[in-house]
């Protein structure tokens, strides 16, 4: 056990170092949105794969209608219908269009399409003849083939936490399943004598469990399968016969809350000393300055403060960097801004983390405090958007500073 005080970032960094990217697997892309890819993905042809139609209308040879306007048609012979989906056997000549619907492809011997709004026509059948009554440029309304995608371009880099529209590019190049990294699996284990799960009626001097419920959405939203260990009495015996579930269940990682601090009833610290080893750091930060750090029977473990919002800014700064880097998901895409204070503000000198509500005015982002800072006043975090860092060494910041916000949320 030490007892340095480290810096945010080295606590962070000292942390993410236990940890590398998990297995990957394949998944269907009807499931990968949410997914970490685990591969890259190149376009293995052009898209789109052939010169089409981007509107409904007539194929033509652009020369033809050049002298076409609203008082002077010109009239082309029809010689044939392109429905979408099909192959036009047919070759354009001088004088001759056919009907084409969006996305059909373009006929040898015509450069562009006429829409049909600019003819005589709308659904009459071909063939017949069609009086042009705009000119169009060669290749106006028409998508050429690579116009989207080249061959060999690269699509998606591996680590790309994949979108609902990547879904549909997968798809759109004939993929049908992708190789992603699994999703991390995480135990989550409260700790406190004082605690009972909601549903349960509340006896003296008890309060009900909140961080597993926080901590375990945390890490789900970053990707992270959660197993909830329960919650255990300050009793070595149970602590340590919860923890060992973890390890039935092969987690990457435990996740605890409370019970590390320096108290006579603090058995989580103890319990894991024995089977593993552990690291009780003081961080320079506000809220949840005690961090724990170690492992149960080889596996990493990373013990979060029993403080609601010391649990919740604990996990988001130390917690979810590992989800992430377990899952193979590439750094960055935090929504971090620089916002302006509405009102002045007062620090300890430590790194702080505080709830503030920040919102759009006149241009620029402004934040404001949302309540009493306490580090068990959850209320204040739920009325709160970001968490806005006061630097370690600044006491007070007066109304209009520069300040850094963090968003919840994620690019
Ligand atoms: P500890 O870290 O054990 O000293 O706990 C610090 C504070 O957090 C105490 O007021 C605990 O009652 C409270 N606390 C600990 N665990 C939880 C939890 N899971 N949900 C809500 N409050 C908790
Ligand atoms: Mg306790």
């Amino acid at each position: 056990m030490t007892n340095n005080l480290l810096s945010v970032q080295e606590a962070q960094a000292h942390i993410l170092a236990a940890f590398q990217a998990v297995e990957t697997e394949e998944a269907a892309v009807t499931a990968c949105t949410g997914r970490v890819l685990g591969e890259e993905i190149r376009a293995a042809a052009d898209l789109p794969a052939f010169d089409n139609s981007s509107m409904d209308g007539f194929a033509v040879r652009a020369a033809d209608v050049s002298a076409a306007a609203p008082e002077a048609g010109v009239t082309l012979e029809v010689i044939g219908d392109i429905p979408a989906g099909s192959v036009p056997g047919f070759r354009l000549e001088a004088g001759q269009a056919a009907r084409i619907m969006t996305g059909a492809p373009l006929p040898a011997g015509a450069d562009a399409v006429v829409p049909v709004e600019d003819t005589d026509r709308t659904r009459n059948g071909a063939p017949g003849r069609v009086v042009v009554y705009a000119a169009v440029r060669a290749g106006q309304y028409v998508r050429p083939r690579g116009q989207d995608i080249r061959q060999g371009q690269l699509l998606l880099p591996r680590g790309r936490l994949l979108k609902p529209q990547d879904a549909g590019l997968l798809a759109s190049i004939g993929r049908e399943r992708v190789k992603v990294y699994r999703r991390p699996r995480a135990a989550l284990l409260s700790s406190g004598d004082e605690l009972v799960p909601p549903g349960q009626p509340l006896g003296p001097g008890q309060i009900y469990d909140a961080n597993r419920y926080t901590l375990a959405a945390l890490l789900e939203r970053a990707g992270a399968e959660v197993f909830p260990l329960g919650i255990a009495r300050d009793d070595p015996r149970q602590v340590e016969a919860l923890l060992r579930r973890g390890l039935e269940l092969h987690v990457d990682l435990i996740v605890t809350s409370a019970g590390v601090s320096v108290g006579a009833f603090d058995y989580v610290r103890h319990v894991i000393e024995e089977h593993g080893q552990l690291s009780l750091w003081r961080v320079n930060m506000r809220p949840g300055k005690p961090l724990a750090f170690g492992s149960f029977e080889g596996i990493p473990l990373i013990g979060l403060p029993g403080n609601p919002v010391s649990a919740f800014v604990g996990c988001r700064v130390f917690v979810i960097p590992v989800i992430r880097r377990l899952s193979g998901a590439a750094p960055g895409g935090e929504l971090r801004f620089t916002a302006q204070l509405a009102h002045p503000i007062e620090s300890d000198g430590r790194e702080s983390y505080l709830r503030a509500i920040v919102h759009p005015e006149a241009g620029r982002l402004v934040a404001s405090l949302t309540g009493h800072q306490g580090s068990g006043n959850l209320y204040s975090l739920v009325q709160a958007n970001a968490l806005l860092i006061v630097p370690s060494g600044v006491k007070s910041l007066p109304a209009g500073s520069e300040v850094e916000v963090w968003f919840f949320d994620t690019f």
